[in-house]
């Protein structure tokens, strides 16, 4: 029924009911109140409408400072944003819009929080919706979701009397995949099409700018059509964070904590090397509920070095191992930290026979002073020996070798390859992807053996450290760096 009827019809009756002599006060009353509930409510209805179920979430007053570690990608962020900042003079030079920009890079680099500053940043309304969100079962389904998430960013730029708008999707690979590769592909085809139809009605003119930005870190797997200029024409890449960016990622998760004084950020940046600022940000959470799960007013340092392990490794676990297979984990770890220290001194960090995670013992390396991206095949066949020590050492102690090793040998085999692709092999220079596999497969076989070999004359000769180390292990059960160096000296 319009509403022009609805309101006349009521007024009548209004007049009607006055005429029959009835006190309509409190009817007037009641409805004046039901209006302003509806208007006070209406907002955030629509916000759980509009999606249905796509979480169109509000905006946290997320800043380019509240992200460490992605200069360059701010740099490169912001030169984008300006159009949204400088409409006039983008229309005025017939500058065809950015309309949408990629973020593309490993998970919890920071993609999410770096859309939500551009908005802030701008001063744009900001909705957002993950690329799963719109894939259902059921045919226009996804192309519906679309059309609402933009319907709804103009909606919202009015509502909050912004000029602008950014669409954030993230997980856009699979929203955005190549046509015809899904198995279901109608539906995600659809789905595509609309975000793309949705992009195309992008214009300079409209009465509110939008800006799609999508996050992936698969960006191979995106359709060549989405990404074609007019549509996702730029693409910014997020990577892991370097030392520098960690510390900074550290100060900004550590500011609202109690920090006891003999805590160093720039150890703890220095010790994890391949951290995503998400891995980051938990370390320092998991410092401060350590601190508090003993009582601790402040958070110390040592908080840090076991959140460490516990973000790459897991809860500690109240697992008892049997006896032999304690002294079989000891002799494994002391197997690791006795090659490693012999190959590279001053590269064992810890050790541990205390479960954590799927590890039933580990060995930790200290990191080295500055972050390293390239390594020589020495340095690579030292890792794989390291890798391999463990066990070697079982080998030697009790003739057998155990499951114990399985991540190990995995982790050799990956280091192997490296040195087969980078053409330091005998194979020379190649490109894997010309060469057999079975010849791949043979000189790495090859090439583990013979390291193999070296790792078990190494520990041969330096059988009293071994022991050494893995019976003091057996009884302390973790050995930090000064106990390990004292043990090995004195051996
Ligand atoms: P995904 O690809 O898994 O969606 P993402 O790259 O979008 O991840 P975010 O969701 O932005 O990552 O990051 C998750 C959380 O990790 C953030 O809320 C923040 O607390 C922290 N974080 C990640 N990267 C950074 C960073 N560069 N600086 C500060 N904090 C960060």
């Amino acid at each position: 029924m319009p509403k022009e009827v609805m309101i006349g019809s009521g007024v009548g009756l209004m007049l009607f009911m006055i005429f029959l002599g009835i006190n309509v006060f409190p009817i007037i009353l009641f409805g004046l109140l039901a209006v302003v509930l509806f208007i006070m409510f209406e907002g955030q209805l629509q916000d759980k409408i509009a999606g249905f179920g796509t979480s169109v979430k509000t905006i946290e007053p997320v800043t380019f400072d509240d992200v460490g570690g992605q200069d360059t990608a701010i740099a490169e962020f912001k030169e984008a944003l300006e159009f949204l900042l400088k409409p006039l003079e983008i229309v005025k030079m017939g500058i065809r819009p950015i309309k949408g920009i990629i973020l593309v890079g490993p998970p919890g680099t920071g993609k999410t929080l770096l859309a939500k500053a551009a908005a802030s940043y701008t001063k744009s309304a900001f909705v957002a919706a993950s690329g799963s969100e719109f894939i259902e079962m059921y045919a226009g389904v996804g192309a519906k979701r679309v059309r609402q998430l933009f319907s709804e960013a103009r909606k919202k730029a009015k509502r909050e009397g912004k000029s602008g708008a950014i669409v954030f999707i993230d997980e856009l690979e699979i929203l955005g995949a190549k046509r015809g590769s899904h198995h279901s592909h109608m539906e995600y085809d659809q789905t595509l099409n609309q975000l793309l139809v949705e992009m195309d009605g992008i214009s300079n003119d409209a009465e509110t700018m939008l800006l799609v930005v999508g996050a992936t870190n698969r960006a191979d797997m995106l359709d060549p059509a989405i990404l074609r200029p007019g549509r996702f024409d730029r693409q910014v890449i997020v990577n892991l964070p370097d030392k520098k960016g960690r510390l900074k990622i550290l100060m900004i998760h550590t500011q609202n904590k109690p920090l006891a004084d003999d805590v160093c950020l720039e150890d703890i940046a220095k010790a994890t090397f391949g951290f995503s600022g998400a891995q980051i940000e938990s370390l320092a959470n998991e410092a401060a509920i350590l601190a508090l799960r003993d009582g601790e007013q402040r958070i110390a340092h040592r908080y840090f070095v076991e959140a460490i392990d516990k973000v790459i490794l897991g809860e500690k676990l109240d697992r008892r191992l049997s006896d032999e297979e304690l002294q079989r984990v000891s002799i494994h770890e002391a197997g690791h930290a006795v090659v490693s220290e012999l190959v590279k001194p001053g590269s064992v960090s810890s050790l541990t026979i205390v479960p954590r995670g799927q590890a039933l013992g580990f060995m930790r390396k200290n990191t080295p002073e500055h972050d390293q991206y390239l390594y020589t095949r020495q340095e690579l066949e030292e890792q794989i020996m390291v890798a391999l020590g463990g066990a070697v050492a079982e080998d030697m102690n009790f003739g057998s070798r155990s499951t114990g090793a399985r991540n190990d040998f995995e982790q050799a085999w990956t280091l192997a390859k490296d040195i087969i692709t980078s053409g330091m092999s005998t194979l020379g220079v190649i490109a894997v992807t010309e060469v057999p596999s079975e010849l791949v497969f043979k000189e790495c076989t090859a090439m583990l053996k013979n390291i193999e070999e070296k790792t078990t004359n190494l520990l041969d000769d330096n059988r009293h450290l071994l022991q050494a180390v893995s019976s003091r292990l057996l009884e302390e059960e973790t050995l930090e760096r000064a106990r390990f160096l004292d043990i090995i000296q004195t051996a």
